[in-house]
């Protein structure tokens, strides 16, 4: 399971926007893209032509940073959303929604995504009661991730079943706070996705 381990903010600074890869720290002035909002690297404040190409090229790579897949699985997705019925570019979008490091993140239950792939890969949550430790696992309607018994007494999880949740909830996931729980309510549309990325630019790139 390869994944990016370089430097998350310059990631950010990349694509000249937040892509949220740090959890509270990007809420801070402490984030890259406060205090240095340019791309990175010596030539980095030099004015780019901006090609078609590079325009879609961007937005591709902002959601594969967004939900830290690498090129290969990325493709795959598309790959599999363009064979599903409905809009490609939102069918890509639901399946990167979908996956298990994504989902709990979004319910609460991670401070970011990154950290939600390592509790994954820990062994921290289950789903219907069965073992998950693949971070690219899949969800489906009516689904119930649940913290495992191993992960009560660890801080992050007594910290959201003590607290207020901090985040906004998307409606497609239902959230047990004092259960450490969450349930898919249905599959995710796109208006219900929170993400300023144009993904129709990353169909046209993929189907040149
Ligand atoms: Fe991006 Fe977060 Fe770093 Fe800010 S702190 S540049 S949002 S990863």
């Amino acid at each position: 399971m390869a994944r990016y381990t370089g430097p998350v903010c310059k990631l950010c600074r990349r694509e000249g926007m937040k892509l949220f890869l740090k959890g509270q720290r990007c809420y801070t002035d402490k984030c890259g893209i406060e205090k240095r909002n340019y791309p990175p690297g010596e030539h980095g404040r030099r004015r780019i032509k901006e090609t078609e190409y590079l325009i879609q090229l961007r937005e591709k790579q902002k959601a594969k940073r967004v939900y830290g897949v690498l090129e290969k699985q990325f493709r795959n997705y598309y790959k599999l959303a363009s064979h599903q019925t409905g809009i490609t570019g939102e069918n890509l979008l639901r399946i990167l929604e979908t996956r298990l490091d994504n989902v709990v993140y979004r319910a609460g239950l991670a401070a970011s995504r990154a950290q939600a792939r390592q509790l994954v890969l820990h062994g921290y949550y289950k789903i219907n009661d069965s073992k998950a430790n693949v971070p690219s696992m899949r969800v489906s309607e009516g689904d119930k991730i649940s913290v495992a018994p191993k992960g009560k007494d660890v801080p992050i999880f007594q910290s959201v079943a003590s607290d207020h949740l901090n985040v906004e909830i998307p409606e497609w996931l239902s959230v047990d706070q004092k259960r450490l729980a969450v349930t898919v309510a249905h599959l995710p549309r796109r208006d219900e996705i929170d993400l300023s990325i144009e993904e129709r630019l990353i169909v046209e790139l993929y189907s040149k």
